[in-house]
């Protein structure tokens, strides 16, 4: 009698297909020489965290640079720590930032003949593989109670061994199966365990597409592979689906490094041809001079949702992220000017080791640059697409005149060097909301007009008028508008004659420097804006006129 088969039998009564059956329900994938199949495997525990964001980005890169596949797969085993709602989330997430899965779970459906790409629903696949283990004894049950285990732990952290089942402390492994399979009869909780063959005291050598030739510790632990909720652990359940899904680069954390020689001893009991591993190092933040971790609890940055929250061009931070990648990836941006992404190619040899400190000053910088690349049309939509999410304030600006919108973020945008006032969408209603004629009074009642104190009210009183009765020449070009302001300042006793000015600047009450500097705070509240006349322009002259009255009435 073969009590291995008997035992896999009466554990798995409905599993009839073998591993065999599932080698060809899962074909290997025609790929052109050097395709990638990457993935990303989330846990539904929460929020998109940026350090997944980066993981995500790396396999997308992976597969779009070679021509492969990246696919999702949803890794909800760990059922206490799924978040209702966490999946879809996730996945609009992704979207958010243009990481579009070629394959797998897209929220409530999924695409690609390499499924179910959500853990939960792979229990059969699981099983069947599990039973083939049972029977050629690469696995066991374990009836070590979480008691057991807690003395055996104690016992080995004061003998100062490695703790864990494994060797002479794996107490079931060698177990009859004939006395197994009545145990379980009996109805004895237990684990399965993976049989390991390794020691401790061994090497093995390994490879990583980022960090090269490794020599790690073999392992010996026999680990549990399907829990009493009949759920498989990660370590197994990710060599069963990166197997059948046909992967051949898994991109993942660093801190999945040190259990890479269990997952490789996995693929080599199990006869799969174990896939090319990347670990990727984390992102870190200062932290009152020491390096740590960026943490959910401690840090915003930590949660893409910040970033959309706030308006970042999702390319900006893919680009930023992307600085983290690659550093001669500065280098082509340096050269090119050119932000597509999809016009650098990746390498992971080109990784840094050290964890990537998140710099939200270099963040801003991209960010900056690549908004002020964009087409008015572009920015313009974009900014709308957002605030009609995250700022009614903007929304209602912008409906009120879509096309006075577009021409104030156009002011000095066609230029060679195009300003760079905004990093992200919530940057620009406070610059910009002066516009408005209604926030412009508010403004008045909360704020003063912050005149130079250096200059006499009767004099900025005296000039506005003069300014005011000549008009603003807003239909001339911006020279003979210039001249235009310097005329009323001359008029009124300020030196439009910048080399007499220096000469002596206490004999004049101030320069056309200090004039535009008046008409700039009356029109808009602010010592710095972008181009006055682009300004005024857009306020028109009975708006202008309206606003010196009330400067001078305040004054
Ligand atoms: N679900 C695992 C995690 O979220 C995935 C690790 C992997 O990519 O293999 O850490």
């Amino acid at each position: 009698m073969d009590y291995r088969k008997e035992l896999a039998n009466y554990i798995f009564p409905e599993i009839k297909e073998t591993i065999e059956d599932l080698e060809k329900r899962y074909p290997e994938r025609e790929l052109k020489e050097g395709a990638k199949v990457t993935r990303f495997a989330p846990s539904p525990t929460g929020f998109l965290h940026t350090g997944s964001l980066f993981t995500s980005l790396v396999a997308y890169k992976m597969a779009k640079d070679t021509g492969g596949i990246f696919y999702l797969r949803l890794e909800d085993t760990d059922t206490k720590r799924e978040v209702e709602g966490s999946a879809e989330l996730l996945i609009k997430q992704l979207h958010d930032f243009n990481i579009i899965p070629n394959e797998g779970y897209l929220g409530k459906t999924e695409n690609g003949i390499y499924g179910p790409y959500v853990q939960s629903k792979r229990k059969n696949l699981y099983e069947i593989v599990i039973k083939g283990m049972l029977e050629k004894g690469l696995a066991y049950p374990c009836f070590l109670s979480e008691e057991d285990l807690k003395t055996l732990r104690e016992e080995q952290t004061k003998n100062k061994e490695i703790t864990g089942v494994y060797g002479k402390y794996a107490k079931y492994r060698d177990l009859d199966p004939e006395l197994a399979l009545k145990m379980i009869k009996e109805g004895k909780d237990y684990v399965i365990r993976f049989k390991s063959s390794g020691n401790h005291l061994n090497k093995i050598k390994c490879h990583d597409e980022i960090r090269g030739d490794l020599e790690l510790t073999e392992n010996d632990q026999d680990i549990v592979i399907y829990k009493s909720d009949g759920l498989p652990t990660y370590h197994f359940a990710h060599v069963v689906d990166d197997h059948f899904m046909r992967t051949n680069l898994v991109t993942r954390g660093e801190e999945w490094l040190s259990s890479l020689p269990i997952h490789l001893e996995l693929f080599k009991a199990l006869g799969f041809k174990a896939p090319k591993y990347a670990h990727l190092p984390v992102i870190m933040k200062l932290d009152n001079g020491n390096r740590r971790k960026l943490s959910k609890r401690k840090d915003k940055e930590a949660s893409v949702d910040y970033f959309l929250k706030e308006g970042y061009e999702p390319q900006s931070l893919l680009v930023y992220l992307m600085t983290i990648v690659n550093s001669n990836y500065e280098d082509f941006i340096v050269t090119s000017k050119d932000y597509d992404l999809d016009h650098f190619k990746m390498s992971l040899k080109k990784m840094s080791l050290d964890g990537a400190l998140f710099d939200n000053g270099k963040l801003d910088f991209y960010a900056k640059e690549i908004l002020a690349k964009m087409k008015k049309e572009e920015i313009a939509k974009k900014a709308h697409n957002w605030a009609n999410i995250y700022c009614p304030e903007l929304k209602e600006f912008i409906e009120k005149d879509e096309a006075r919108f577009k021409e104030i973020l156009n002011i000095e945008r066609e230029k060679k060097n195009p300003r760079k006032d905004y990093a992200k969408y919530s940057d620009i209603y406070p610059v910009i909301k002066f516009f408005d004629h209604d926030t412009f009074v508010k403004m008045c009642d909360e704020t003063k007009f912050e005149f130079n104190e250096n200059i006499s009210k009767d004099v900025i009183k005296n000039f506005l008028n003069e300014y005011k009765n000549r008009g603003f020449a807003l239909d001339l070009d911006e020279n003979n508008w210039f001249n235009n302001v310097k005329e009323a300042a001359s008029k009124c006793g300020f030196c439009v004659d910048n080399k007499l000015y220096k000469e002596d600047p206490s004999k004049w009450i101030g320069n056309t420097n200090d004039a535009c500097e008046i008409i700039r705070i009356v029109v808009s509240l602010r010592k710095v804006t972008p181009n006055l006349f682009s300004i005024m322009k857009i306020l028109g002259t009975d708006e202008i006129n309206f606003r010196i009255e009330k400067a001078i009435q305040c004054l």
